[in-house]
């Protein structure tokens, strides 16, 4: 339904995003590949609580023992009370249907993110609060990488990039802004969770394209950060 990051480094790793079906076993799989220890998870970084991000947050946690890192305003999605409005209902009736059929369980955030804060992870991780298909979607910044985790703000398949389905948006007036930020912030390379592959340079300009932007590293723009 999505990817969900693991994000390794040194000696440890964080996870961004939890996915639906098939992660367990992906998981698992990609921590023996790696000789990871599940204890040596530092963190479980969320970027919404959407079902199909938050749907094996506690398996994660309690397998880890790793904190969960989100906005505060997710812990609502997390717990499947978010009071969903007009047509966002439906994205409540999806998420109550899926959270069945699955056997969802709720967990607990136990580090609430705020805008701008430097997560001590992978060399740093800065969390870049972009309010719109949530109001507390975030997403994260690797200056290093000079990468973005993009979360929902788009998908990216080469058959098909769109922002996300207007039943699914919480604040959709507020996507407009977020996708400014992004402008502004300039990353040489987007990853969003739903999309066709890794190359990050592609999806930065599917990005600019979708959202009506000139694509910023295409005019020589921000010479001042490196880019690997
Ligand atoms: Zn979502
Ligand atoms: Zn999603």
């Amino acid at each position: 339904m999505g990817c969900c990051f693991l994000l390794h480094d040194g000696d440890a790793s964080v996870m961004i995003d939890t996915g639906l079906v098939g992660e367990p076993f992906f998981i698992r799989r990609r921590f023996r590949q790696l000789n990871l220890a599940p204890r040596s998870l530092a963190a479980i970084l969320l970027t919404h609580g959407h079902l199909d991000h938050a749907g094996n947050l506690a398996w994660l946690k309690r397998w880890t023992n790793a904190k969960i890192y989100a906005h505060p305003a997710e812990q609502a999605h997390v717990d499947g009370v978010y009071p969903y409005q007009g047509v966002n209902r439906w994205c409540g009736r999806l998420e109550a249907a899926g959270r069945k059929l699955f056997g969802y369980q709720t967990a607990k955030i136990d580090e609430p993110l705020a805008d701008g804060q430097v997560l001590p992870f992978w060399g740093g991780l800065q969390v870049i609060h972009l309010p719109g298909h949530t109001l507390g979607h975030c997403g994260f910044y690797s200056a290093r990488h000079n990468l973005l985790f993009s979360g929902d703000m788009f998908a990216s398949y080469f058959f098909n990039v769109h922002k996300p389905p207007a039943i699914l948006n919480s604040a959709p007036e507020q996507l407009p802004a977020s996708a400014e930020k992004i402008r502004r912030l300039q990353p040489r390379r987007l990853l969003p969770n739903h999309c066709d592959g890794f190359n990050g340079i592609r999806h930065r300009q599917r990005f600019a394209k979708l959202y009506g932007l000139p694509d910023w590293m295409g005019c020589g723009v921000n010479p001042a950060r490196p880019n690997p």
